[in-house]
């Protein structure tokens, strides 16, 4: 089944910080593999800006260089591609480049700019783009994750940009939200009858949401010592994919109906006590450094991994807990969320038939999919022995255009952005009350002095991990591709 692909509007797009590491592996390949798709129109144009001091001949060059490594498809239109592209050098911090750019821009076309830099310079950015003529009222700006390191300095970001930008014009990525299972959580949930009336806790045991990596902190150890799994992963992505599967329904599928249950969910959210979280850090082995000599802080109380059990307080979830896991060198890469169904009230089958439980398994990578297990007779004349099934539904074969991929989540949000719809990205609020919640749990370790548990590479984390669930006679689904 072939989707269908709808050119967006012309536009300008800008990208700050056009020469960095995210615009090389995602931003600018993701744009090429949209213009293959033809989503692109004949008007579309992108230009890097950055301090590198590059002409448009020359940023046009480091461009294909970082599709022929990143882009993952070719279309061989890759010279089309690159006559939409030009360069301007700026300095966010000083004049030089500003009235150049603005020479640029068009007035009848979308206009956007991407902030692919440091948090530190949006304010810079904004200024200037305000002060060279460029922030029209209609314009839109794209910021990155970090969003903030606490609620302060998350409310400082928010305040710099409300200085300068509406609500409505800034498009705060949290990539998790591009993924196509993820919409595709919102489609199953709130497209069918099936199971909308079973969401709740009276039907529902408890929920899982893992996300597992393979990799450890690497070249990044310096930034990710600071930060940590809890404010990397849990307060941002985590804490969205928590949303989409606590959320009421919304009444209509637009931005701010949508956003506005989401954050009633993180309002609703309670405290988290100290015996429902495990922190854990990577123990060197044989071949590998550990994250204590990867980050070169032999003494570092960072977390390379957290669980948690978490509960959303309200009438559709009081009693069902929500299990979050996230972290790095262990055993696969992947992320999932999987929805655990009760038992069924009484068993006909007698004891001899076992346990058996639904399960409604998002995988968001790899092989994005939704799995439903249900429960069958074992075919054969044996008796009634029951086993669990899965009814897969894998998107990559099932909906995938012939021999193409799932968009990249990069690739959807930035036309997103092109369209103007701000249903997958986080709102200002919804930021600062995922990092209210978020804050008082650090400030606890911070306070009792913990330090992380190790854990083997390649395990599913610190055993402790295993206990939280143990403890409330559960336990985690296996991490595996
Ligand atoms: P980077 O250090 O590789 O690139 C920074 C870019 O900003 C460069 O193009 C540089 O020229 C430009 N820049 C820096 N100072 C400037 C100035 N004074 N004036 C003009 N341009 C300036 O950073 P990155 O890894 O590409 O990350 C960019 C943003 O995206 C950061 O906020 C980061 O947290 C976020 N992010 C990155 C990744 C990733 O995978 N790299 C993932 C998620 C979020």
């Amino acid at each position: 089944m072939a989707s269908r692909v709808i050119p967006v509007d012309p536009f300008d797009l800008v990208i700050f910080g056009g020469t960095g590491d995210l615009a090389r592996r995602k931003i600018l390949p993701g744009l090429y593999r949209r213009f293959c798709a033809g989503q692109m129109p004949e008007e579309a144009r992108i230009i890097g800006a950055a301090r590198s001091d590059y002409d448009a001949a020359g940023y046009r060059a480091f461009v294909a260089e970082a599709i022929e490594e990143f882009g993952g498809r070719d279309c061989e239109q890759i010279d089309a591609f690159l006559a939409r592209l030009d360069y301007v050098a700026v300095d966010a911090k000083g004049t030089g480049g500003w009235s150049e750019l603005a020479q640029r821009l068009r007035d009848d076309v979308v206009r956007a700019f991407y902030f692919s830099v440091g948090p530190g310079l949006f304010g810079d950015l904004a200024e200037r783009l305000h002060k060279n003529g460029m922030a029209t009222p209609e314009c839109r700006v794209v910021v990155e994750k970090p969003f903030g390191h606490d609620l302060e300095s998350a409310r400082a970001l928010n305040a710099t940009l409300a200085a300068h930008f509406d609500e409505g014009q800034i498009y705060r990525i949290d990539h998790y939200l591009g993924k196509e299972t993820v919409q595709n959580l919102m489609a199953v949930r709130f497209g069918n009858m099936l199971f909308e009336p079973l969401w709740n806790s009276q039907y529902v045991d408890h929920i899982q949401i893992t996300v597992a990596e393979t990799v450890g902190v690497g070249g990044r150890g310096g930034y990710y010592d600071k930060s940590g799994a809890m404010r990397d992963m849990v307060q941002n992505h985590l804490m969205q994919l928590l949303c989409l599967i606590a959320m009421e329904p919304p009444a209509k599928f637009d931005p701010d109906a949508v956003r506005d249950e989401k954050l009633k969910v993180i309002r609703a959210l309670d405290p988290v006590d100290h015996h429902h979280l495990v922190r854990g850090q990577y123990e060197a082995d044989a071949q590998n450094p550990g994250y204590r000599e990867e980050t070169g802080d032999l003494r570092s109380k960072t977390e390379s991994f957290i669980a948690l059990r978490a509960s959303v307080s309200n009438w559709r979830w009081a009693g069902t807990p929500f299990y979050l896991r996230t972290g790095k060198r262990l055993r696969a890469r992947s992320s999932e969320i999987a929805v655990v169904f009760k038992d069924a009230p009484h068993s006909i089958f007698g004891p001899e038939a076992g346990r058996h439980r639904n399960i409604l398994a998002i995988r968001l990578q790899p092989n994005e999919g939704i799995t439903l297990k249900v429960t069958i007779k074992e075919p054969g004349p044996g008796g009634m022995r029951l086993v669990d099934v899965p009814l897969d539904m894998s998107f990559a074969e099932a909906l995938g255009p012939e021999g193409e991929e799932i968009p990249d989540a990069y690739e959807r949000l930035i036309m997103d952005v092109i369209r103007g719809n701000q249903t997958l990205f986080m709102r200002g609020d919804e930021v600062e009350a995922a990092w209210a919640w978020t804050d008082p749990i650090i400030r606890g370790w911070e306070e009792r002095g913990e330090v992380p548990k190790p854990y083997d590479q390649g395990s599913s984390g610190p055993e402790d991990a295993l206990m939280l669930l143990h403890r409330d006679g559960r336990r985690w689904r296996e991490i595996r591709e």
